[in-house]
């Protein structure tokens, strides 16, 4: 197999339509591609023509059209292209008005209120922007339509409509800087991303075990391993063959799918694994990685693993996360974020860099809020992942040159970045970059991209860039705004980046994010610390919000006000749907193991007894009082939980549920978990009704 022969075969990708069409429609294609015109609906059934013969050529036998709802996964209801049978035949067709919109019945996915059920009309619309391709699966070769989700009235259903409208907004201001700088060449500057995926992998008989797993996608209860992940060994380490062969069959399925999947290594925690694709357009990136993480879980059955996408499926071991990787760069080829060799002469990128403080400064909340999910909960701000404190990561050099600008210095000079001795002759001199790297900070910035390494690993990356691209967006149009009136250009740019450096200065840090300082120093910086999803979702209704994403068009109030209480909503049921496991394995697996222990400890004491009196049974007797006492302690913790769910459940506003669930029903489930995971140490394996953490994460 070559890489070049496989890849991208399953994508119906801008070659394969040179290829296909009638060089007039093909025109027409690209032009419609760009924003340029409206595509004709002579062209549009030539386009669905070659697409669907195209597709058939593949072995498809449905089309559908994909979309990504607010579940945060992606939606897909296959049709066949079969039609008017007559006498035994049948003719396959897609027309331009299928491939170009769908009315699927839509009041099943999550709405916020934006569509109430009796008004039950969503829309998906084709996405030109982001190629078909076609899926091989169980139940058929699938031809996939990337669409956009709406309502009857307009309204964003979806992810990735505030996306498009994100990045159409970032474009045009960033423009407006470009050509403030004599670019007149750029016709688009497009938001680049390329997102680290973090996975664990498991065996799926063992899975299969754990209800927890099959309804949560964590583990709820486990003691620990004996052996976690401090001897290290597991990082970059020798790929198991299991593994391995589950890894190669991913790329391959990847690659056909277009998604140029880069880098596979082990990661910190035991069964613990990444991928990275090369990066591209940020739209294109959000589909793509949709799609890996969908192939992953499909490949992983193949080979009789099931991959965990969780954010944290074990406790006490690194949970995953999604490094979003970000740049703005333009259709000529120019990075914006590429200092150069001398970004203190830089002025266009101390511009954008300015702008991305202000930007960061501005909206932390906002940020913070769009790398909110439940799993997330147990990451951000667990010494293994970002704060939830939102700062920026420049490293010494530009930190340096923030600071001299900032104190207004004559002259910017440059921290010479120097050169790496090993000490070692027959190695070369190596030269060093001008920054280390710092793996605490959430936004860190990384040569010429930041990296945005808060998001969760099972979350959709789409808000986390609809965040970015916003207000990035906002930043420039201010200095555009200041800067297209100012009679010298180069003088009052300098003076706004030092202005702007000068007042968002508080945003960058370049300190350990773990240490309990930095939450200190934070507080006093006035940045925010949002703890919890909860405490985040209300930075999306704010007026600060709505003036941001209302300027640019991104999002409605009333898309916010839908968003955030879907956030609520979803909130609540996974920890709802987590306290009912909890309740499950507690009643139906744990407590009657631990009886069964416990009476067969009772049993074989008098045993012992009645055939020697004199025998010691103070080991067995303190077991057995030691059990007995944890196995109360579980079954009040029990009683407790059940009725306080009640309680919960009967609040009316959604709000304040969400913070019932978290100030009252986590506490009360980690007390179930407590004594349960005291039981697992003393309790004999083949009576423990579940595979353990060792079994888990060691025999993949
Ligand atoms: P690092 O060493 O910082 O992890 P890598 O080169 O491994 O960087 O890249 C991590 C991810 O960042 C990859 O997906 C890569 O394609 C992506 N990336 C690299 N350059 C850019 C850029 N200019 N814009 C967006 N993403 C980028
Ligand atoms: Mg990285």
């Amino acid at each position: 197999m070559r890489i070049s022969d496989i890849f991208g075969s399953n994508v119906f990708s801008m070659s394969v339509m040179k290829e296909r069409l009638p060089k007039k429609t093909y025109a027409e294609m690209v032009r419609a591609m760009s924003g340029g015109e409206k595509l004709s609906m002579t062209a549009a059934d030539e386009v669905a023509n070659a697409m669907k013969d195209w597709a058939v050529e593949k072995g498809a036998t449905h089309y559908t059209h994909w979309f990504q709802p607010l579940t945060g996964v992606t939606a897909e209801k296959h049709d066949s292209f079969i039609t008017s049978p007559t006498d035994s035949k049948t003719l396959l067709q897609l027309t331009g008005k299928q491939l170009i919109m769908g009315e699927p019945d839509a009041s099943s996915f999550p709405s916020g209120g934006l569509r109430s059920t009796h008004y039950a009309r969503g829309y998906t619309a084709w996405d030109m922007t982001s190629p078909a391709f076609v899926k091989e699966m169980s139940c058929g070769t699938i031809l996939c339509i990337p669409t956009i989700f709406i309502s009857y009235n307009g309204e964003a259903l979806d992810k990735k409509t505030p996306l498009l409208r994100s990045m159409e907004a970032v474009n045009t201001q960033a423009l407006r800087i470009l050509r403030l700088f004599g670019n007149t060449e750029a016709k688009r500057v497009l938001p680049f991303v390329g997102p680290e995926q973090e996975y664990f992998l498991v065996d799926r008989e063992k899975y299969l075990k754990r209800r927890d797993l099959i309804y949560t996608g964590r583990t709820l209860f486990g003691a620990p391993a004996p052996k976690g992940q401090e001897l290290e060994d597991q990082y970059f380490g020798v790929i198991r063959e299991r593994v391995g062969a589950f890894m190669s069959d991913l790329n391959q399925e990847l690659w056909k799918l277009g998604i140029p999947a880069m880098t596979q290594h082990n990661e910190v925690a035991p069964a613990q694994y990444e991928l990275a694709p090369i990066y591209t357009m940020c739209n294109l990136a959000v589909d793509q990685n949709q799609l890996t993480m969908e192939t992953m879980k499909r490949v992983a059955t193949r080979h009789g693993l099931v991959c965990l996408l969780h954010e944290k499926p074990y406790a006490g071991v690194n949970g995953s996360g999604k490094h979003n990787n970000w740049s703005l760069g333009t259709d000529t080829g120019e990075n914006l974020l590429d200092p150069g060799d001398t970004p203190n002469e830089n002025l266009q990128f101390l511009l954008v860099l300015a702008c991305i403080m202000r930007a960061v400064d501005r909206h932390a909340d906002l940020l913070r809020c769009s790398a909110s999910n439940v799993g997330n909960e147990h990451r951000l701000g667990a010494q293994e992942a970002p704060p939830a404190i939102i700062s920026i990561f420049l490293g010494d050099q530009l930190d340096d040159v923030v600071a001299q600008i900032v104190s207004n210095a004559a002259s910017i000079k440059l921290l010479a970045s120097g050169q790496l001795d090993s000490g070692v002759s027959t190695i070369p001199v190596l030269n060093k970059d001008a920054t280390d790297r710092n793996r605490t900070s959430p936004f860190a910035f990384t040569g010429n991209k930041f990296e945005f390494r808060m998001v969760g690993s099972s979350d959709s990356i789409a808000e986390a860039n609809i965040a970015l691209n916003a207000i990035m967006a906002e930043a420039m149009c201010e200095a555009a705004d200041q800067l297209e009136q100012a009679e010298g250009f180069h003088t009052a740019c300098s003076q706004l980046i030092h202005r702007w450096m000068g007042k968002h200065q508080r945003i960058v840090f370049n300190g350990d994010g773990y240490s309990d300082a930095w939450v200190e120093e934070a507080k006093r910086r006035g940045l925010p610390n949002l703890v919890s999803m909860v405490d985040a979702v209300p930075a999306l209704t704010t007026e600060k919000s709505e003036a941001l994403f209302g300027k640019f068009g991104i999002y409605t109030r009333s898309e916010l006000e839908a968003r955030a209480e879907i956030m609520y909503e979803t909130y609540v049921k996974v920890i709802k749907i987590e306290a009912n496991t909890m309740i499950h394995m507690a009643a139906k697996h744990y407590i009657p193991a631990a009886i069964t222990f416990t009476t067969r400890l009772g049993q074989s004491m008098s045993a012992v007894s009645a055939a020697c009196p004199d025998a010691d049974l103070s080991v067995q007797r303190k077991l057995l009082t030691q059990v007995s006492s944890l196995l109360a302690d579980a079954s009040a913790a029990l009683e407790q939980l059940k009725p306080l769910m009640g309680r919960v459940d009967s609040i009316q506003d959604l709000e304040e549920m969400a913070n019932a669930y978290r100030e009252a029903v986590i506490p009360a489930m980690a007390a179930l978990r407590h004594p349960i995971d005291e039981l697992e140490l003393m309790v004999d394996k083949d009576i423990w009704p579940v595979p353990t953490y060792g079994d888990l994460m060691f025999e993949v």
